[in-house]
């Protein structure tokens, strides 16, 4: 992603006074109000195309809420349309490790924006997500309508859907069904998938040098839900996979905060420290490097795996996977 948002501040995106009068206040997290308004247009009939557009390399750029260590992003500023720039109280700049880092403990029940995710999915999957399912695919719809009908090749098509996603993060893969009008997009973290849900709902595909793209506004939008599950068991046990390598990484990273916390504590303190206070650290060295040694064991047991796929795929898919009790003793 792009290196330079924190050397500088955010943008402002729109200025006030072009924001139609109907959207809410910046202030405050009304942000369900703000969803059923925009997300899939009124009553989900019409999906017009967005008149703003959250353009990363231009946009992106610290604000307040990097000062005060929000985790959450502005959904504003996805949407192309925060007004407040570097004042915002929310970060402005694509998800990117660190804050997925951040965010992981709460992702379970909030999203990137800060908003509840449900129990259930609503019924047509548009909807905030759900803490109950790991999901980080998106089903983008309406492909031609947002093209205006541009006859267009299979391979252009899917190069401006890669393009249009890639800079919102990592992707890990990319369907496009050119008979079903549709693409799967699967992200490799979680904040990315929900994050680009919102950047991308309503948005045009057209380009400025296209005919049609003075009248794009005319056109309807991308439609962008939360994809079904894969039922195929190769994809849920690749999942498992993912959600266990990420639970890992999130632990060492924050014994590794804690450790450096202690350490400078330490400093602090000087060599006064006795006995007794050593032993009673929450810590140990020793348990966090039990943990850096079990992650790199397993990043090769499943490089392992991967190469056995690839070799015999047949009889890989017939391996019992370790249960996952062993991981979380
Ligand atoms: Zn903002």
């Amino acid at each position: 992603m792009s290196k330079t948002w924190r050397e500088r501040s955010a943008k402002v995106q729109v200025k006030e006074s072009d924001l139609p009068s109907s959207i809410p206040p910046q202030t405050g997290l009304v942000f369900n109000i703000w969803y059923n308004k925009w997300s899939q247009g009124q009553g989900g009939q019409s999906r017009f195309v967005s008149p703003f557009r959250l353009d990363p390399k231009l946009h992106s750029g610290k604000t307040l809420g990097d000062k005060q260590e929000t985790q959450f992003f502005c959904l504003y500023f996805a949407k192309g349309m925060c007004c407040l720039g570097k004042k915002c109280q929310y970060m402005h700049h694509v998800p990117e490790n660190e804050d997925m880092l951040r965010l992981a403990a709460k992702t379970d029940v909030l999203d990137c924006f800060g908003r509840e995710k449900f129990a259930f999915y609503r019924d047509d999957m548009a909807g905030v997500g759900s803490f109950r399912k790991h999901n980080k695919t998106l089903y983008v719809g309406g492909i031609s309508s947002a093209l205006g009908n541009r006859p267009l090749k299979s391979n252009q098509i899917e190069n401006r859907i890669r393009f249009l996603f890639s800079e919102l993060g990592e992707i890990d893969k990319l369907h496009y069904l050119e008979s079903k009008n549709c693409a799967f997009i699967k992200f490799k973290r979680q904040c990315n998938a929900e994050f680009a849900k919102e950047v991308v709902a309503n948005q045009s595909l057209l380009i400025p040098s296209d005919r049609e793209w003075e009248e794009r506004l005319q056109l309807t939008g991308l439609q962008v839900k939360w994809a079904h599950d894969d039922p195929n068991p190769r994809a849920k046990r690749e999942e498992e996979e993912e959600k266990r390598q990420e639970t890992l990484d999130l632990m060492v990273h924050l014994l590794d905060k804690s450790n450096e916390t202690q350490a400078a504590e330490e400093v602090k303190k000087g060599e006064n420290e006795s006995a007794e206070e050593k032993h009673g650290r929450i810590f140990s060295g020793e348990v966090l490097n039990k943990l850096r040694k079990r992650k790199t064991n397993f990043k090769s047991e499943n490089a392992k795996e991967k190469r056995q796929k690839t070799e015999e795929p047949q009889k890989a898919s017939l391996v019992d996977y370790p249960s996952s009790s062993s991981e979380d003793e």
